[in-house]
């Protein structure tokens, strides 16, 4: 039995077999053939390049058209390495003179092609490599018959040791089959992290020798609550933590039945408890856990998992779905973020040095305003069904607004010019996630209706600390006075343009900040659904003015484990009157 200790990104205990889970990974085994079988092989090797282009070039036509040449000409370089004669002829020459399988030879081959690139003193084609792998793969699932290999594929109930998932991945797992999850890489703030508790499984994240000292097979107990993980636990061990087990679900229920109150305070001041979600799915459990509408819908879920760029109509038929679902209550959609740590495969943007600082949420989509509005389009379209409200991401300054806005206003006349119907008076809102637009969000708050207060983002600009790095995982602190100041600028800046200020970053859900997110004033908390119950509940033991007082010395604290220590002893002085 051994005892390993991660960071703890969605609560609860999960107890099951480990399964190592890599990337695809051909490991070709050395076979001979007879001469006989030269040319059947010779053969075999050309088909499969042939099918490898076929499949690239399709790719590269679906991606020219929903986001422009030039993104598409990143495959030209996967192009160049199925067309380099030099590499071919040297597979052909290999598999006559050793009389091996083609996928042997090839493998091979690569492998020396590869180390020609590493070697050379130029950073450029060093980075080729990533191409030449990618491309390496393909001929080789080709040649093997093989299709991609998919996370769904899990046949039993697995606990999934991975060195990383990507929320796409993550997006993948079929609830039922997987129990929890592992990562060695990442922070309690990856949308890796987000995705899990979505799915309201447990998962520790940042584990750097997971993949090392767990094997497939192994009886893993997980605690996603505090990030242990034992491995092979002994009877004594497993006993206590199924109790466990019990009590978190016992706790849970109980919260759930608290779900249909209102968030009030005591002296009657009425906030709104909402739910964030990735995929139309979560609805049943949203209104399970009594969440007052969704404050934000991460609407890039929807372009994951698939090989081409959803059409208007499919945006449409999806947004009129959740709205219909949800009303009266509203639904915040949030336009596309992808970049960061949301990359879509079939869109291959190219590789950055700093992706959350790179081309990123409104940035991206300002660059390809066709594919923009289609998806404000469809915003608008299926705002006729519902109570929808939209939002941008990323926002960090007036111009890259009024950018924004103007495409709306686009895609509004557009509409009006086909007699299309949508909701005129749609609100509009900014994320406030990046310092400056928080720094000026008196400006930005003359061109909006509302805002959404993004700490998962706010925390990693403010602090420099890069969201998904574990590494630096001990340095991204909610409760860091700087970030305690910039909430209350950002809420305050908001009231006195009396626009509604909300927080849909995941530190809204986190029970330890309530007490003083609510004294700050937030007119509406956005979180996992899974937490909604308990923040309602702890909403409703305590009076504003008693909150007022907590945010206040709360933001008296010079370090962060002074507020730390603060809110859980006021969290704890509260917790008497809990269910
Ligand atoms: C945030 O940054 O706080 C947020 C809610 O958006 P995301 O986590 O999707 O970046
Ligand atoms: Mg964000």
């Amino acid at each position: 039995m051994i005892e390993l200790k991660g960071i703890p990104a969605s609560g609860g205990i999960a107890i099951g077999p480990a399964h190592l889970w890599t990337k695809e990974e051909f490991v070709v085994a050395r076979q001979e053939i007879s001469e006989s079988q030269i040319a059947a092989q010779i053969q075999l090797f050309e088909e499969a390049l042939i099918k490898t282009r076929h499949e690239i070039l399709d790719l590269q036509k679906k991606i020219a058209e929903g986001m422009g040449q030039n993104v598409a000409e990143i495959f030209d370089a996967h192009l160049l390495v199925l067309e380099d004669r030099m590499l071919i002829e040297e597979v052909i020459f290999q598999l006559k003179k050793e009389k091996l399988t083609a996928a042997y030879v090839f493998q091979n081959v690569l492998k020396k092609y590869i180390q020609v690139f590493l070697n050379i003193e130029d950073e450029y084609l060093k980075e080729r490599v990533s191409d030449i792998n990618d491309v390496s793969r393909r001929v080789l699932r080709n040649l093997l018959g093989k299709s991609a290999k998919r996370l769904e594929d899990f046949k039993e109930k697995v606990i999934l040791v991975a060195n990383d998932l990507s929320p796409s991945d993550t997006a993948a797992m079929h609830k039922k089959n997987v129990l929890a999850f592992i990562t060695s890489i990442g922070g309690k703030t990856s949308h890796t992290a987000i995705m899990a508790k979505s799915m309201e499984i447990p998962a520790v994240v940042g584990l750097e020798t997971a993949t090392l000292k767990i094997a497939t097979g192994d009886i893993l107990i997980i605690d996603g609550t505090t990030g242990v993980i034992i491995v092979n636990p002994d009877e004594v061990t497993l006993e206590k933590y199924r109790k466990e087990s019990r009590a978190f679900k016992d706790t849970t229920q109980r919260y759930v039945s608290l779900k249909d109150e209102p968030a009030i305070t005591t002296d009657k001041r009425r906030v709104r408890v909402a739910a964030n979600i990735e995929l139309p799915d979560e609805i049943p459990s949203i209104i399970e856990h009594g969440a007052e509408g969704i404050g934000l819908y991460r609407t890039e879920f929807f372009y994951m998992n698939r090989t081409d760029i959803p059409s208007e109509e499919e945006h449409y038929q999806a947004y009129k779905f959740v709205a219909e679902a949800v009303k009266p209550q509203s639904v915040i959609i949030r336009t596309l973020d992808i970049g960061g740590d949301k990359f879509l495969s079939h869109l291959e943007v190219p590789h950055e040095m700093s992706p959350f600082l790179g081309w990123r949420a409104i940035r991206f989509c300002l660059a390809r305003p066709d594919m923009f509005k289609s998806q404000l389009r469809a915003i608008l379209r299926a705002s006729v069904h519902g109570n929808l409200k939209l939002m941008y991401p990323m926002i960090s300054g007036i111009e890259e607004l009024r950018q924004a806005n103007t495409l709306l206003e686009e895609s509004k006349n557009e509409l009006l010019r086909e007699g299309r119907p949508f909701d005129e008076s749609i609100k509009v809102g900014a994320m406030i996630e990046v310092p400056s637009a928080a720094m000026t969000a008196d400006i930005l708050a003359k061109e909006v209706d509302f805002f959404s207060i993004g700490t998962n983002d706010l925390i990693q600009y403010s602090i420099a600390v890069d969201r998904s790095n574990e590494k630096v995982a001990y340095l991204y602190e909610p409760a860091h006075p700087g970030v305690l100041r910039l909430i209350k600028n950002i809420i305050d800046t908001g009231h006195k343009s009396n626009l509604s200020v909300g927080m849909c970053g995941e530190m809204a859900g986190d029970p330890i900040f309530t007490l003083i997110l609510l004294g700050m004033g937030l007119d509406e908390f956005s979180m996992p659904s899974l937490m909604i119950p308990e923040i309602k509940h702890i909403i409703r033991s305590v009076s504003m003015p008693e909150a007022v007082n907590i945010s206040q010395e709360a933001l008296s604290f010079s370090t962060t484990k002074d507020v730390e220590g603060f809110a859980v002893r006021k969290l704890k002085e509260l917790s008497v009157s809990r269910p």
